[in-house]
């Protein structure tokens, strides 16, 4: 049978699979149990025991499972499909470049039209400050993994061996390779990959309702929080201190916005001992929050910055690093010294995801995307705020289209219901049956629908979030 859990990454343990409280309802029994897939971010019982819940299709905000089921897609695949389920104009940008050029690679100065047309249009779209070069990768994690080896080049050709350490923050999700999950700032991330590396350094989560100490202002929080980071420097040595890197809105942490004046008093730190600042835009880049980047909202000047996801929205496996001039500058001449600049992927700038996302940028300026988002933003963001009463909600939070919200008991960071009663699991399994797809990450859920939504849908979501809410607090009266 297809049960509830299936698609949750941070599943509960494994009794809960039997809890019929969590059965979805199948139209046809599909059996893809005990599949080949070594499945991402899936607990073995989950790929063997319980049928995976199989998604054929997509249409607008919508997907369909193999059973003919319709979900709404409340967080557009993975915070990625801006554009929806079945934008024609990408599928003929695909089409057409597959007909005239399906591969040319972009090593050794030769490349091809659409990935320099691409580059291009990436550097006029990215206001928050001026930008020199765009480096492409495949993913955010080897945006981020990327990251970390330019950063490095350009400290070793600036005679400063010593500046290598990274500084990233609790809660954090950069990626899943080696280094990107080093970044990361998530338990699970680490255990038993031994991981984090030890140039990675963590500092605080900017998580205001969950750390912030009595009558501590949101400011006050601020500066507690850019002085704890300026302690880990100076302990350090800033010497050894490269980079900083953070999201503008924290996303798979939990949905965490900057408390006020965070990103101003971070990067005055930052500046201070000539650390560089690392933006990672791959959940918050092309209107996410009703500003075309995270940077512009929170008036952050970044010296790199890591875009994916809705660069393709999500059609073609594509992501990108942005580079200050400076940077890219002296990765210029160091590497006219070296002969090359040794990195890079076969499919760096694959021309038919970069004609993709030629397409996907040109329909964003086209359909002004960020006035979309802000006309919407309010009925998403007021629609589930209004459910924020509720005894077992801690905390609901979010701005334009992203949003999370927390459970508690007694709506206090302090008391959170006992792991093993899943109730993160619950509320997503009652989603589900009810058609709609969200991401769970213990008593943390969040939602990140695609930007195109209509306003029906809109209350299609805020309607189905309610109706979870309620069977999920009477599922923990009965537990309790
Ligand atoms: N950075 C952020 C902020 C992300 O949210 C993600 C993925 O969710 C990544 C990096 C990693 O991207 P990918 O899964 O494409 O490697």
């Amino acid at each position: 049978k297809l049960d509830g859990l299936h698609s949750f990454s941070e599943a509960p343990p494994r009794y809960f699979s039997s809890e019929p409280f969590l059965q979805a309802e199948p139209t046809e029994e599909i059996g893809f149990k005990g599949h080949g897939m070594l499945a991402p971010f899936t607990a073995g019982w989950q790929s063997t025991d319980v049928n995976p819940l199989v998604i054929d299709r997509s249409e607008g905000a919508y997907v369909y499972d193999i059973n003919g089921k319709k979900y709404i897609d409340a967080l557009a695949g993975l915070w990625c499909t801006a554009l929806g389920g079945n934008e024609p104009r990408l599928v003929k940008a695909a089409t057409e470049q597959l007909n005239k050029l399906p591969f040319y690679h972009s090593f050794w100065n030769r490349t091809t039209k659409p990935s320099l047309d691409l580059a291009n249009e990436i550097l006029k779209m990215f206001t928050a400050r001026e930008m020199g070069k765009v480096f492409f990768a495949n993913s955010g994690s080897e945006a981020n993994d990327s990251q970390v080896k330019l950063v490095w080049y350009y400290n070793n050709a600036l005679g400063r061996p010593k500046k290598k350490k990274f500084i990233a923050r609790s809660k954090s999700y950069h990626g899943s390779t080696l280094i990107a999950a080093s970044l990361s700032g998530l338990p699970a991330l680490h255990q038993k990959f031994d991981l984090p590396a030890p140039f990675v350094l963590h500092t605080d989560c900017p998580h205001y309702w969950r750390f912030h100490l009595p009558d501590e202002t949101e400011e006050e929080f601020s500066t507690r929080l850019a002085n704890n980071l300026e302690s880990l420097i100076i302990k350090e040595g800033p010497e050894t201190i490269a980079a900083f890197i953070a999201e503008p809105v924290m996303g798979a942490g939990g949905v965490i916005l900057p408390p006020k004046s965070y990103f101003e008093k971070i990067q005055a730190v930052l500046k201070k001992y000539d650390i560089l600042l690392i933006a990672d835009e791959v959940i918050t880049a092309f209107g996410r929050l009703g500003t075309m980047f995270g940077c512009d909202k929170y008036d952050i000047k970044p010296d790199l910055v890591s875009i994916a996801k809705a660069l393709s929205s999500a059609y073609m496996p594509i992501a990108a690093i942005l580079v200050s001039p400076e940077i890219a500058d002296v990765i210029h001449s160091e590497s006219n010294k070296l002969g090359s600049f040794a990195h890079g992927f076969t499919y760096s700038g694959h021309p038919v995801s970069c004609a993709v996302a030629i397409e996907a940028l040109k329909i964003y300026n086209e359909r002004n995307i960020t006035k979309n988002v802000n006309e919407i933003a309010p009925r998403f963001q007021e629609g589930i705020k209004a459910f924020s009463g509720s005894p077992i909600i801690g905390e609901t939070r979010g701005l334009g289209l992203i949003l999370g919200t927390e459970f508690v008991d007694n709506k206090s960071p302090n008391d959170p219901f006992p792991a093993e009663w899943g109730v993160g699991s619950i509320f997503g399994a009652e989603c589900e049956k009810r058609g709609m797809l969200i991401r769970v990450a213990g008593d943390s859920i969040m939602l990140s629908p695609p930007l195109i939504m209509t306003p029906g849908e809109v209350d299609e979501i805020v309607s189905k979030y309610g109706d979870a809410l309620e069977a999920t607090e009477e599922r923990i009266a009965e537990l309790k």
